[in-house]
């Protein structure tokens, strides 16, 4: 009798116990082939995990592998070893992990049929690579004096100053010596162009990509080729960190800072933490870059007192020669009365723009017209029945819209309860201020770039092919504009609204602000034209405007370690994070109050739990939502900690449509 243990998709900590079916005889070699597995009424794809030659189940009860398939290679031995420091570190039913990291196509019964001929891209000219910088030769000679075993590198450059091309040099000797290259990107958006690039210099790797949009078929076959090793470089969003790749010899993160790395449910993982941890684990260097590295990767690279986790590597000047970083002003807007929000010198600026035929870019990162409709007479505001929310007006197609659960109903003629029909919107978002410049500059072309003008992937496309071909003069856009393009003509940024995160309850606003300036500010000038920035802030003097002005992120990043270090913030503290929801807020906060009464929590001194508390958005889509931070200095004892935890959370009564997870290392409060 043989016994096969199978990994499943299905929230529970272990894996299934299948007879192997007469005549087969599975070895090692077959740990990592896929199954079909009787479950409940029903057949599911597993993963063979483990072989045995008994079971604690009685003989009786267990039941046989309906098929084993071997139309994929086995997953292999570090694939198994990811998935599983992700379920204990992320506190995650390893079954489940292992399961959802799979193209869809491959967990189904019925798999999609996989046509044979497919997406080839139609490549740009090849082109000489550049000759490097200096900067650049000593970034790659670092990376080499290391050789060719686990080094964490974190390349910090400014925008403009070349990373991608050291990448690129490096993707090349790994190829040269026989590996594959992961290479990861936070955004889908991003794709295509650093695609092209990628495909351009080494039209041979096989380049596959693999992010959310790509059809079933097309991301089960790149998953596939990345498997058999016929895709020698894997360029994808967060969840290709888990890509098997036999021959992997390196791995890339791009903007790592970027929160896009995060994913937001099921199994709360951060892929370039992830990413880490598989480098180590596989014995390969891996190159995180940034302008605005996160401050943990910051604190591992450059922190003095314990030995440097990262290796730093610095470009301090853009790559292409005469290329000056933009020239960052602060105006003051006390000093004024706006005019549709816009000062006077950022009017003057776009207008100097328009006679020369350059672009502008006005930054606000908020869309719809204006973020609540209010009653003047009564006091009525529009808010969302659903949520602890206001329903953001936009006039573009006369919707009143819940931006936290899509509620979304008809702009009302008059007031809902006194019949004024006087209501005013209050505030300002990017419908708002594209009105406000077309009647300011009614000869210019203005284009809106947000979440509701590039809905859809061809949408996004259009626009950034209009703005490539200058066919706007003025663009208004919200952070999806902030990121990654080159538009030559682009020489003016200005930027409304940045001082809400300077005071903003989140601690970790300030780093997310100082990253978007620097990305914006990046945008403008990024070729022969120089760029010019103009924050618009009632708090000039404030000292992250001051390092922005200089470019000057280590600046930024020590003040701010130092006052996150005298907060017990992290990077020098860890944390996790428990969630509940349900219709009920008592309910909630009962569930965690039983979470955190539990005695054996005091074996574990080193982690403080703190009082529950209602989430910042008390309610959304009619659950009301609260939380409770655990938090260590010890990122062990946590761990420790957590593994006990989960077991107790699990075995709590709570109400049927209560509902709870555990986020390690959350990013958002
Ligand atoms: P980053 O990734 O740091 O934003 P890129 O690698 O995209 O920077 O480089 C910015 C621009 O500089 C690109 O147009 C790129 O082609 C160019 N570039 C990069 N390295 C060099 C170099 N050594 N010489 C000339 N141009 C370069
Ligand atoms: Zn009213
Ligand atoms: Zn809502």
């Amino acid at each position: 009798m043989q016994i096969a243990r199978v990994a499943l998709d299905v929230p529970l900590h272990r894996f299934f116990d299948y007879l192997v079916p007469e005549g087969e005889v599975l070895g090692t070699a077959e740990i990592g082939l896929r199954v079909r597995v009787p479950f409940g009424q029903k057949s599911r794809i597993g993963i063979i995990a483990d072989l045995a030659q008994s079971s604690d189940f009685p003989v009786a009860q267990i039941k046989q592998i309906e098929a084993v398939l071997r139309d994929l290679p086995a997953l292999p031995a570090d694939w198994f070893r990811l998935c599983e420091f992700c379920a204990a570190y992320y506190q995650a039913p390893l079954g489940e992990v292992m399961l959802s990291t799979l193209p869809a196509g491959l967990r189904r019964i019925d798999p999609p049929k996989a046509r044979t001929s497919h997406r080839l891209p139609k490549l740009p000219p090849l082109h000489e690579p550049p000759p490097l910088t200096a900067e650049q030769q000593t970034a790659l000679a670092t990376i080499a004096a290391n050789g060719r075993g686990f080094t964490a590198y974190l390349l910090h450059g400014v925008t403009g100053s070349g990373k991608t091309e050291v990448y690129l040099r490096r993707v090349e000797q790994a190829l040269a010596a026989g590996q594959q290259v992961l290479l990861l990107v936070p955004e889908i958006n991003l794709t295509p162009q650093l695609e092209a690039r990628v495909a351009a210099r080494f039209p041979s790797a096989g380049l596959v990509s693999l992010h959310s949009e790509l059809t079933d078929a097309a991301r089960t076959r790149n998953w596939r080729a990345a498997l058999d090793g016929s895709a020698r470089i894997v360029l994808g969003t967060r969840l290709a960190v888990f890509t098997p790749m036999p021959d992997l010899g390196l791995i890339v993160v791009d903007e790592e800072h970027d929160s896009s790395f995060k994913q937001q449910d099921g199994m709360r993982y951060s892929a370039r933490d992830v990413a880490v941890f598989r480098a180590r684990e596989r014995g390969v260097p891996i190159v995180l870059g940034s302008a605005t590295p996160s401050l943990e990767s910051w604190a591992n690279a450059t922190d003095s007192r314990t030995p440097a986790r990262y290796t730093l590597l610095t470009l301090y000047e853009r790559a292409v020669k005469n290329a000056r970083l933009p020239v960052v002003q602060r105006i003051d807007t006390r000093l004024e009365k706006l005019q549709d929000g816009l000062s006077g010198a950022l009017l003057l600026a776009i207008e100097k723009r328009l006679v020369r035929g350059e672009q502008s870019l006005v930054f606000l990162n908020r869309r719809g017209y204006a973020p609540v409709l209010t009653c003047t007479c009564c006091g009525w505001i529009s808010h969302c029945h659903r949520c602890a929310a206001n329903l953001v007006l936009h006039l573009a197609d006369g919707r009143l819209r819940c931006h936290h659960c899509g509620y979304e109903c008809r702009v009302p003629k008059a007031c809902p309860t006194c019949g004024n029909q006087d209501i005013q919107p209050f505030g300002r978002g990017t419908q708002r201020l594209e009105v406000a410049l077309s009647e300011r500059f009614p000869q210019a072309r203005i284009l809106r770039v947000d979440r509701d003008s590039a809905k859809s992937r061809k949408q996004w496309e259009t626009l950034v092919e209009q703005i490539y071909a200058g066919e706007a003069d003025i663009l208004v856009g919200t952070q999806m504009l902030a990121k990654g393009h080159d538009f030559p003509k682009l020489t003016l940024v200005g930027t409304l609204g940045a001082d809400a995160a300077l005071f903003a309850a989140d601690w970790r606003a300030p780093e997310r602000l100082f990253a978007q300036l620097m990305q914006v500010a990046g945008r403008a000038g990024r070729a022969e034209l120089a760029g010019e920035v103009l924050i618009q802030t009632q708090f000039p003097d404030h000292p992250l405007y001051a390092s922005v002005v200089r470019h000057d992120y280590p600046a930024f990043a020590n003040e701010q370690l130092r006052e996150r270090e005298q907060a017990g913030f992290p990077p020098y503290a860890y944390q996790a994070m428990l969630r509940a929801e349900a219709p009920q807020m008592a309910d909630s906060l009962a569930y965690l109050a039983a979470a955190r009464s539990w005695p054996q929590a005091a074996e574990h001194g080193d982690v403080m739990l703190y009082d529950p508390v209602p989430m910042r958005l008390a309610r959304r889509a009619n659950l009301e939502r609260a939380q409770l931070l655990a938090e260590s200095s010890s990122r062990r004892a946590l761990q420790n900690f957590l593994g006990e935890w989960r077991k107790r959370l699990e075995a709590i009564k709570a109400p049927a449509r209560l509902r709870w997870h555990l986020e390690v290392d959350p990013l958002e409060f």
